[in-house]
């Protein structure tokens, strides 16, 4: 399995740089984990996003699914003509709020884009060679940290969440934990996200064997981030930058 990070800032993007976006692949399956803004033109440097076989939404915030917009025309007006539908597994509800944006039209064009289906706390969904296990977490009123089952491995997204009970679930025997690591130290407990130092206990108490923290906040310190966290948890540690690449074995 493998994962690339297309999009790795939190809430804006900083210079370069493009919101959540995850992309996951396990021999011909292409799946997205978020798609926010400006994940959709990184995604584009590693696979046609035509290819993709579903795109999962953790939650309602728009930093993990504007991209949805541009996935949304990429479908509809392909030069060979319309492609998809494809997957579009949200939080119940979430589909008809992102249509509330769009004319009759639009909606109808949506509709021949996304087949959308709502995410079921413990449902596991099968998407070609993956597995993916949504988990509530703590966060907005329905988030959900994901759990992705290869045919070797598993990793683990958080999602956004404060670093409680359900995401520790979540992440139990991973492979790979893929942590935001929102709030620089100070802030910890000030908001419902995590701290690089929150997201190593994480990791190193669900036995991860190593982990990846994302949903960075522009202008935070990476250098601290990483440093935090290797203080905690003793296996690799990385700060996602966009394109980076990582093998889950
Ligand atoms: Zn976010
Ligand atoms: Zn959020």
């Amino acid at each position: 399995m493998k994962l690339t990070e297309v999009g790795s800032s939190a809430s804006y993007a900083g210079p370069g740089q493009a919101c959540s976006g995850h992309l996951v692949q396990e021999g011909d399956t292409n799946v997205l984990l978020d798609c926010g803004n400006g994940a959709l033109a990184n995604l584009a440097h590693v696979i046609d996003p035509i290819e993709l076989d579903a795109v999962f939404i953790t939650h309602e915030h728009p930093d993990h699914f504007l991209d949805v917009y541009a996935l949304w025309a990429m479908l509809n007006y392909a030069p060979q003509g319309p492609a998809g539908p494809i997957d579009l597994i949200v939080p119940a509800g979430l589909g008809d709020t992102m249509k509330g944006l769009l004319g009759d039209r639009g909606r109808s064009d949506f509709d021949a884009a996304f087949r959308v289906r709502a995410l079921v706390p413990g449902e596991t969904i099968q998407v070609g060679r993956l597995a993916i296990t949504p988990h509530q977490v703590e966060h907005t009123d329905a988030s959900f940290a994901l759990a992705v089952q290869g045919a070797t491995s598993r990793m683990c997204y958080t999602s956004d969440t404060a670093a409680t009970d359900p995401v520790r679930q979540a992440a139990q025997g991973c492979d790979l934990l893929l942590a935001e690591a929102t709030l620089p130290e100070e802030y910890a407990g000030r908001a419902p996200h995590m701290t690089a130092r929150q997201a190593a206990e994480i990791a190193r108490d669900a036995g991860a064997g190593q982990l990846v923290l994302t949903h960075i906040w522009p202008t935070n310190d990476r250098i601290a981030l990483a440093r935090d966290a290797k203080s905690v948890f003793s296996g690799p540690v990385h700060v996602a930058r966009e394109m980076d690449e990582f093998q889950i074995d």
